[in-house]
């Protein structure tokens, strides 16, 4: 059976789910857990799709893609299947004592029926793991991959119905005029991940029915390379993080704040790790990713010209190749300071200071992640107390993103809300308060007429 969307049924997504939550069938724990199991499934099973997909959108190493986007849904569900059935206990709460008899509790019910939609960079990941987190809650979703990230989509829209309830779950595919047409519809949820100007719109759409909305976006996140730093390690991680997936990854270190005093052993360690990675001519390495599509191709290309090439700076556009490059030269008026790079090109920003930098940062947007790189804590402590961001890691990069117990989200410009583990279910349900009054015993006190007796009772027990 398949759920995928027709054009004539588009219309209609959000009434057809609507229906299938006044239903009831979603609410049961058991429901619930029966559809996780199945993405889990799905993800074991049809590995090879999903890998075979990935390679070709976006020339993902396999281990890059089943660590980054398979290993990680799979640790999202297994997390979530641990914890659901404390996730939704009601939570009992005191009561005051002019309120006895009665109890209070929080009962955390799901939302209904939500919007996902998702990106390409992570084209798995990004669609299922809010899935995760809605389907936990006991929600009916629609779910919206990206149309740039075409292979995975389809990849997605074929399997996913055959692995959980597909009245409750629909994946829509498509693009602009699709997701417009989703929008317009009455959701009791969005979660969107992309740019922060489809986020504006989606924000303004959810406005006209009240929706809540999630939104996940992007930035440029900034790298602080203090001169305490291990500068080795310190190397080796920026290369890793901004090299991974050929630089598409949001929490990418966007560009690096380096003290002058330390630039040029940082660059020679980062030189030395891309070669470690991905030797001496990345073009021919198995294990590095290519660029989306020709448009971010040229994009991309148009931004080696902002500075001096120190490492990289080759490209071939016949494979969307663009090898692992570091800028040097750059101020915050260089032509690559001005966007969310995205792409596999580090500019190096020389401070006097990590006091400079922690200025440089707070004069622009709040970035999706900060990363620190420093051995003393004076100056950790001091980045972490004056600057804003999604996230942090220190003395390392990306990672922040893994460790579930951790919530994931931005801040400003890049976003709001978080999710992940918990997070994740308790953006998708309501924390519904219920107090039940005991009927005895039932004391004129609290009702009028009001005496001066009751007056002195009522202020003593309030
Ligand atoms: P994208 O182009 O795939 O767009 C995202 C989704 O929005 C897609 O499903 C697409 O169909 C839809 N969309 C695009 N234009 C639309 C429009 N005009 N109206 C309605 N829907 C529209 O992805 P993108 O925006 O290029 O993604 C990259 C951005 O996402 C970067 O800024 C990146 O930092 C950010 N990002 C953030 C996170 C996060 O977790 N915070 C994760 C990944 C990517």
């Amino acid at each position: 059976m398949t759920s995928t969307i027709s054009p004539a049924q588009l219309d209609h997504t959000a009434e057809r789910l609507r229906k299938a939550f006044n239903t009831g069938r979603t609410r049961p724990l058991a429901w619930r857990r029966e559809q996780l199991k199945g993405l889990r499934s799905m993800l074991i099973e049809r590995e090879e799709d999903f890998l075979a997909a990935l390679a070709t959108d976006l020339g993902k190493p396999r281990l890059e893609a089943w660590v980054t986007e398979i290993g990680f849904t799979i640790n999202e569900i297994n997390l979530t299947l641990k914890n659901l059935k404390r996730w939704t206990k009601p939570k009992r709460v005191s009561t005051p004592m002019f309120i006895k008899p009665g109890s209070g509790r929080v009962i955390r019910e799901p939302l209904g029926t939500v919007l996902v939609i998702a990106p390409w960079n992570y084209p798995l990941q990004l669609a299922l793991a809010p899935l995760i987190g809605a389907l936990a809650a006991g929600n009916t979703v629609a779910l919206k991959p990206s149309e740039i990230s075409s292979a995975t989509s389809n990849t997605i829209a074929r399997l996913v119905p055959q692995y959980v309830d597909a009245e409750a779950v629909s994946i829509v595919e498509g693009g602009v005029s699709e997701t417009q047409n989703l929008l317009q519809q009455k959701w009791d949820y969005i979660f969107y991940t992309g740019n922060g100007a489809v986020g504006r719109q989606v924000m303004a759409a959810a406005a006209q029915h009240l929706t809540p909305v999630t939104l996940e976006l992007g930035g440029k996140s900034p790298a602080i390379i203090d001169k305490s730093a291990n500068l080795e390690v310190a190397g080796r991680r920026l290369a890793w993080g901004k090299f991974l997936n050929s630089g598409q990854t949001c929490i990418a270190p966007d560009y690096a704040l380096v003290d002058k005093s330390v630039k040029d052993e940082l660059v020679k360690y980062i030189q030395a790790s891309i070669t470690d990675f991905y030797g001496s001519d990345p073009s021919t390495s198995p294990d590095y990713a290519r660029i989306i599509n020709d448009r971010h191709f040229g994009r991309l290309t148009a931004l080696i010209d902002s500075g001096s090439v120190l490492i990289g700076g080759q490209h071939d556009g016949s494979t969307r190749f663009i090898a692992p490059t570091v800028l040097d030269g750059i101020s915050g008026d260089s032509a690559v300071m001005q966007e969310e790079i995205f792409g596999p090109i580090l500019p190096l920003i020389t401070v006097d200071s990590s006091d400079e930098a922690i200025a440089f940062i707070n004069e622009r947007d709040k970035p999706l992640a900060l990363y620190v790189f420093a051995q003393d804590d004076k100056v950790i402590d001091r980045v972490l107390d004056q600057t804003s961001s999604g996230g942090v890691c220190v003395n390392g990069v990306i990672l922040q993103v893994a460790a579930p117990n951790l919530p994931f989200g931005g801040v400003g410009e890049s976003g709001m809300g978080n999710y992940h583990g918990r997070a994740s279910f308790d953006i998708f349900t309501h924390a519904k308060p219920v107090l039940r009054r005991g009927t005895r015993p039932d004391p004129a006190l609290a009702y009028p007429p009001y005496t001066k007796k009751k007056e002195k009772m009522i202020r003593r027990f309030s």
